[in-house]
């Protein structure tokens, strides 16, 4: 099926952190993030080595100010002596006084250009005399902090955050994937121009889908302007569990499949070392390939910039069908497949309106007087020939032999022909460890949901069972939030900001308010950053520091230093006086 045309991935440039070369043909270093305070030097120094013991390459450290800088010295020279060759990263937000002082004492510096000028940057006006201004003092002080750079051989991370965008790129674009690519590429071009290429780039989000557009965009853009600095992939305050893996690798997957990614960083509620082994299965389940068999930008059936549903309601004759669908087994699950599957006979039996159809294959549905409604047809039957099937029936892609690619290049086949057809896709797993099934799936069906190529999914694996395969597919169907049945965590990683056991909070939390469907609720460590990073939560719980909460609903405080004992009480009470509370 050689329609379409080859394309050859581009490599980024190359950037060095410490003894680590990140981008260009190496592969994507693995790096976390520190969560205890970085004044405490031993506790810092204790988790950096459990990191690099899980195989972490690099590790970060917040960095909120001067004394933080003096402490990250600290743990730079104890951890030159007890690991060799562990690149250490400053976290700098709100001060570019701090980014430039921690240079000298690290090997990368990330700053944000939410924040990267303090208040002044966050919180600017529509007034353009005033944007004139802000856009020079930014450049000014970047061109100053490259220097240093340059003097010391510090990499440099450019880390965009949703949720953490500047007013001034706010007003203009709103908190967009537009408005995150445009506050990157302001500070690439100045890079650019400095002929800096010792730079790391990132667009983060805790919308998986939002996360992989942006950076497609982000990419397309960057070649667009003759600079392709590596890129480091990241879903952020993605929460806990196997929940909060499958929607990093729902985000981070689909990118590594189109050749993008050159650091990966997997934010869990959880001890930093446990993101180790899950970026390290990524990896492996995702190589990121030389060349694809369509262009990941151009000449598509859709928009690959477009992380929105827009599509209509169905008006057609299965509108009483939730789609995407999920197709499996019968299981004592809530919720049900849509479509409940006997794989015993000949042909699979599919119930749909308690009615049961055959599932005949393409051949033997087409010399049917009345063929099924659900017809199985594999990637080696041309869409062209789809034309000439009669009715509506509902397609199952039988996709269990092909690899990812082929699946991708044979469906925006069918949908460049326009075809009327809803389609499952059909995949049969093997992996035998339940995590690594868990994010090849999530992985794989995450880059076709994402563009919205499907209506449906038939996953299985039969070492796991129905219970976990429908489970599974209703969750990689809201990590990518097409389809929402349960109540979406957004919990950040924590790092030195946080003074409370986040961990403990997110499950009381969840404990107290997993019935509440649909419901997005936010456990952050600060009120420093947790607000804007907590993007689009309907509610959150945001530490405020000395044993206080803060309780937001969307982004309006209301509820101020509540002590934490009764915080979670708090958050239920606002949920209730907001008419969004249920019994369990
Ligand atoms: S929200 Fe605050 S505590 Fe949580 S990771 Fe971000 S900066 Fe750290």
């Amino acid at each position: 099926m050689n329609s379409l045309k080859t394309y050859k991935v581009p490599h980024s440039s190359t950037a060095q952190v410490g003894n680590v070369k990140i981008g260009g043909e190496y592969l994507p270093v693995l790096q976390s993030m520190a969560n205890s305070d970085t004044n405490d030097i031993q506790a810092c120094v204790e988790q950096a080595k459990k990191i690099a013991c899980a195989g972490g390459e690099m590790v970060r450290f917040t960095t909120q100010g001067l004394n933080e800088v003096a402490s990250l010295n600290k743990i730079v020279k104890q951890l030159k002596v007890e690991v060799a060759n562990l690149p250490i990263v400053a976290d700098v937000h709100f001060s570019s006084k701090v980014a430039a002082a921690a240079v000298p004492v690290c090997d990368k510096v990330r700053i944000n250009p939410g924040n990267f000028l303090g208040r002044k940057d966050a919180q600017s006006t529509a007034d353009n005399n005033n944007n004139n201004a802000i856009k020079s003092e930014t450049k000014e002080k970047l061109k100053a902090l490259i220097t240093l750079c340059k003097k010391h051989k510090t990499a440099l991370r450019i880390g965009v955050n949703h949720g953490s965008l500047s007013s001034r790129i706010m007003n203009q674009f709103g908190d967009t994937p537009e408005g995150m690519v445009a506050s990157a590429m302001e500070y690439l071009l100045i890079c650019k121009e400095e002929d800096f290429d010792n730079v790391i780039v990132s667009l983060k989000s805790s919308n998986s889908t939002l996360m992989t557009k942006s950076v497609r965009l982000l990419v397309y853009e960057m070649v667009k302007n003759s600079v392709y600095y590596p890129v480091h992939l990241g879903v952020t305050e993605s929460g806990d569990g196997l929940e909060g893996r499958i929607k990093s690798v729902v985000g981070i997957a689909p990118l590594l499949l189109e050749g993008i990614g050159d650091t990966i960083r997997i934010s869990l509620t959880e001890p930093p070392e446990n993101e180790i082994p899950v970026a390290k299965s990524i990896i492996k389940l995702f190589p990121k390939p030389e060349t694809l068999l369509y262009h990941p930008f151009e000449n598509l059936p859709y928009n690959p910039f477009d992380f929105q549903d827009l599509r209509q309601p169905d008006t057609n004759k299965y509108v009483e069908l939730k789609f995407p669908l999920v197709v499996s087994s019968p299981c004592n699950n809530d919720p049900q497949p849509d479509i409940i599957v006997n794989t015993s006979a000949r042909f699979p039996v599919l119930k749909y309106k308690s009615i049961e159809y055959v599932l005949h294959p393409f051949q033997v549905a087409l010399n049917k007087q009345r063929p099924s409604i659900f017809i199985s047809i594999t990637t080696q039957i041309h869409p062209s020939d789809l034309f000439r099937l009669k009715g509506e029936p509902i397609l199952v892609l039988d996709a269990t032999i092909n690899n990812i690619h082929e699946i991708k290049q044979w469906l925006i086949i069918y949908h460049s022909k326009k075809l009327p057809f809803k389609i499952i896709l059909r995949k049969k797993y093997n992996n035998n460890d339940l995590d690594s099934f868990a994010l090849h799936a999530a992985g794989e069906f995450g880059l076709i949901f994402s563009d919205r190529l499907i209506d449906g999914c038939w996953i299985e694996n039969n070492q796991f069972g129905n219970e976990f395969n429908t489970w599974l597919s209703f969750n990689i169907l809201q990590a990518t939030r097409l389809r929402i049945t349960a109540t979406e965590y957004i919990a950040c990683p924590s790092c030195g900001r946080t003074q409370f056991d986040i961990e403990k909070v997110l499950a009381d939390v969840k404990k107290e308010t997993s019935h509440l469907k649909g419901l997005k609720i936010a456990v952050m460590g600060c009120i420093v950053n947790g607000p804007g990073e907590m993007a689009d939560a309907d509610y959150g719980y945001i530490g405020a520091g000395n044993g206080r909460v803060n309780i937001f609903k969307g982004k309006t405080q209301v509820r101020k230093n509540i002590p934490q004992k009764t915080a979670i009480n708090e958050l239920k009470k606002v949920i209730m006086e907001s008419g969004d509370w249920s019994k369990p």
